[in-house]
């Protein structure tokens, strides 16, 4: 049995308490507890729950590999096709990438990661294999859940829905998609494809969706039947939803009722040069909103360092949220918001929980978000993993 009681620590902003960890889990949460193992002084520190990241490419990053200068675009093919050139001319091996950001992410407080892993026929399953390494090699680190995406196209790519049955049967948790009008367009075959693909190994569905207005309005609809049609009702993701940011707001609302209807979830990253889906009105209508990073210090673009609480300060900047309530529900979309997408067990700051827990030296929850200290402590199952905006573990 171990056991760690972590005192004098303040669940999300409010009274001081300790909190009783034993063999991973939460199991009391009450001022004045003992224990007969380690102690951990909070020092009055906020504590969260683990921060889930819902959205990242874990097999695509530079990070750590010097400077790389951006000139790739402007079209999305463009971005796709550079990649595709640079990962061998610069040897962005998957294993090692992703490794080195499952460290990034712990060291800021993340302790569950949904990430989209590119496969097509010139790397057909490298970038897969490297992640599930990278998966089993931090399993007591890092809830890690790969998305098998087909980031080249499936359609116009003969061979990759073949690679894609081949990784869910080897261990993908997710079947992918990919703007099915503007990549592959062929709609009607690329979603037939991934949901037969989904149907067939009993996997959920995230689907890349970034084209704008009335063209993603059709993809979505398109989406929304067969979620209906197979019954997959709370088993389909979209991330991006552009078009759920579009000009015509009676559209959108439509669209998003359609999305309660069937309990699809959104993962957006609130960019700042797009329009997006706005959290409060998906939030009214009962649609599931979890937050991620995207690709980040990638061939696609400069930014990005896996920081779920400098994504809740982008989510609130992005629907103009200024209310510490507001903030609360930002923080919200990046802990159990991405929790419940990724179908996270026993998930929360609660007794009988997995104690994924994050200390953070801050007034309240909207301070945190706004100040972004570095994070004191990150604890896995009750292991610490973080400390003082550092990984516990090393990678190469
Ligand atoms: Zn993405």
């Amino acid at each position: 049995m171990t056991e760690l009681l972590l005192k004098n620590v303040r669940p999300f902003g409010g009274p001081v308490t300790d909190i009783l960890i034993r063999d991973g889990r939460i199991v009391r949460i009450g001022a004045g507890e003992t224990g007969s193992g380690a102690v951990e002084d909070g020092g009055g520190a906020i504590a969260i729950p683990g921060l889930v990241e819902a959205h990242a490419h874990l097999d695509k990053s530079l990070w750590g590999m010097g400077w790389h200068v951006h000139q790739a675009g402007p079209r999305l093919e463009d971005k796709i096709s550079t990649e595709r050139r640079l990962r061998r001319e610069l040897n962005i091996d998957p294993a090692r990438q992703s490794a080195r950001q499952v460290a990034l992410a712990a060291s800021h407080g993340t302790t569950a990661i949904r990430s989209h892993v590119d496969i097509d026929t010139d790397q057909k399953l490298w970038c897969f294999e490297g992640v599930s390494a990278t998966r089993e090699r931090f399993r007591n680190e890092m809830d890690i859940e790969i998305v098998a995406f087909p980031q080249s196209g499936l359609m116009i790519r003969p061979g990759t829905l073949e690679l894609m049955d081949e990784a869910l049967a080897n261990g993908a948790d997710v079947v992918g998609g990919l703007d099915p009008c503007g990549i592959d367009r062929d709609p009607k075959g690329q979603l037939d494809a991934v949901f037969h693909l989904a149907q067939k190994h009993g996997k959920p569905v995230d689907i890349h969706l970034h084209e704008p207005d009335e063209l993603g309005a059709f993809s979505l609809e398109m989406i929304i039947d067969r979620t209906q049609a197979l019954g997959m009702r709370g088993k389909v993701t979209v991330s991006h939803a552009f078009c759920l940011g579009m000009s015509d707001r009676a559209r959108a609302q439509s669209l998003v009722e359609k999305l309660a209807r069937e309990d699809i979830a959104i993962a957006t990253t609130a960019p700042a040069s797009r329009p997006v889906p706005a959290a409060a009105e998906l939030r009214r209508a009962g649609v599931r909103l979890c937050a991620g990073s995207d690709g980040i210090r990638d061939t696609w673009g400069p930014y990005g360092n896996l920081d779920m609480l400098e994504r809740a300060m982008f989510i609130g900047l992005r629907n103009n949220f200024r209310c510490d309530d507001e903030l609360d529900h930002a923080l919200h979309i990046c802990t159990q918001g991405g929790a419940d997408v990724m179908e996270l067990k026993d998930y929360g700051l609660r007794e009988g929980a997995f104690a994924d827990i994050v200390l953070i030296d801050a007034e309240t929850v909207a301070e945190a978000i706004a100040a972004r200290p570095v994070r004191k402590l990150v604890l896995k199952r009750g292991k610490p993993i973080a400390r003082d905006g550092k990984a516990l573990f090393t990678v190469e």
